[in-house]
């Protein structure tokens, strides 16, 4: 089922055929002529939209471009504003990545180690060792022999599927306090939660399902945090369209496209987890991805409010930042105690974007993938108390099994 509320009227269609959409527009660019033709246009009434192929020139007019407009992928336009420019290769302080994927091996580690003082990152965090707690003790083991026991840690994990089955509590349980005596410093829950597991008896497991009580309840006794990924960027759960903000990304990614019949919204599985949150007070979550709410500052100034024992992390989130780098700055700087470090994707390349939207006053610059973003970021030009917190001093407080030394007090 399409969105039909923008499709538009077309009051007086001038000149209806020959938009000249032929043959794709790669090769050489047309040769520009002094006067051109007339070209194909329309008239539209206020609030009405041009017809596809037109753009409105003045009001109520609408014209076709002489030439066949390029694609999305083809336009890339060269930005000619001369402005000044503040790369940021390392971090200004130390920084704590509480949402990794990676951890090290025997192979990676002084890799590893060098690209991250390179970037100025002092502990990574692996979030996904497994949901075996002999897996996790391989992991924790390596890192402590290792030349860098201060560097890395990890989270555990939970299987979601079959809650509420016999035994399935027990065995949860019982496997996540292993996991943290042998080392783990939190429990990382995928989307999966929310999205696709199952219970016992057949139907999905919602965030808020009280039969998850007791795992919320083992990590408040454990004093560990929950780092919980619900959900997804707002428009994966909106048709694919042509107002669809990430388009492009849900063209090239089928498999994040959650606007499914039968399939829970957007507003679904917000509200099951924040629900979750609020039913269990005493256990310290962190929403990963910023809870989704990069988007709507106030929604998530409203969460923060509501809930004490929720903080928020910023991984691949940061062209929500960066397009409103002054909402961004005052949302900040509040809840500069509510706000952690983290990157997702281990990319040594993609950690100075967040830096320099976090740090420099620079404007109007690309985010690096340009399948996530149809826009330019800008620099929040955070001050240096905001940054500490979020780039350390939060992250200590909220996971207490980080290293707690080597960093400026
Ligand atoms: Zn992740």
């Amino acid at each position: 089922m399409r969105a039909t509320r923008h499709v538009p009227a077309v009051v007086g269609l001038c000149v209806a055929a020959a938009l000249g959409l032929s043959a794709a527009g790669q090769g050489a660019p047309p040769v520009p002529r002094q006067r051109g033709p007339q070209l194909p246009s329309a008239t539209i009434q206020p609030g009405q939209e041009c017809p596809a192929g037109m753009t409105e020139v003045r009001p109520g007019r609408c014209v076709a471009p002489e030439f066949p407009p390029p694609s999305i992928l083809d336009y890339r336009p060269r930005s000619t504003l001369v402005t000044d420019v503040h790369l940021v290769p390392k971090a200004k302080f130390p920084v704590v990545d509480i949402h990794s994927h990676t951890g090290p091996t025997a192979e990676s580690i002084e890799r590893l180690v060098a690209e991250l003082d390179g970037m100025g990152v002092q502990v990574l965090v692996n979030l996904t060792p497994g949901a075996d707690p002999a897996a996790v003790k391989r992991h924790v083991d390596f890192i402590r022999a290792s030349k860098h026991p201060d560097r890395f840690r990890v989270f555990a994990n939970v299987i979601w599927d079959g809650a509420g089955g016999a035994g399935w509590a027990e065995k949860a349980v019982a496997d996540l306090e292993a996991s943290v005596k042998h080392g783990a410093i939190g429990l990382k829950i995928a989307k999966n939660l929310g999205l696709r597991a199952r219970k016992a008896d057949g139907p999905r497991l919602r965030v808020d399902d009280p039969d998850l009580t007791s795992i919320w309840d083992t990590c408040a006794r454990l004093n560990i945090p929950v780092i919980i990924h619900t959900a997804e960027p707002q428009e994966f759960f909106s048709p694919l369209d042509y107002t669809n903000e990430r388009w492009l990304e849900l063209a090239l990614f089928p498999e994040r496209r959650n606007y499914m019949p039968g399939s829970p919204t957007f507003a679904d599985l917000q509200g099951e987890r924040d629900r979750m949150f609020a039913a269990n007070p005493k256990t310290r979550y962190i929403g990963a991805h910023f809870a989704y709410y990069g988007n709507n500052l106030g929604a998530a100034a409203a969460l923060l409010d509501r809930c004490p024992n929720v903080v928020l992390e910023v991984a691949a989130v940061l062209y929500d930042f960066g397009r409103q780098p002054r909402a961004a700055r005052a949302f900040f700087i509040k809840y500069q105690d509510r706000i952690l470090f983290g990157k997702d994707a281990y990319a040594p390349n993609e950690y100075p974007y967040y830096w320099r939207v976090f740090e420099t006053a620079d404007e109007y610059f690309d985010y690096y993938r340009d399948y996530h973003a149809f826009w330019k970021l800008y620099g929040m030009n955070l001050p240096d108390e905001v940054l500490k917190k979020v780039y350390y001093k939060n992250a200590l407080r909220i996971a207490p099994g980080l290293p707690q030394q080597g960093f400026p007090r």
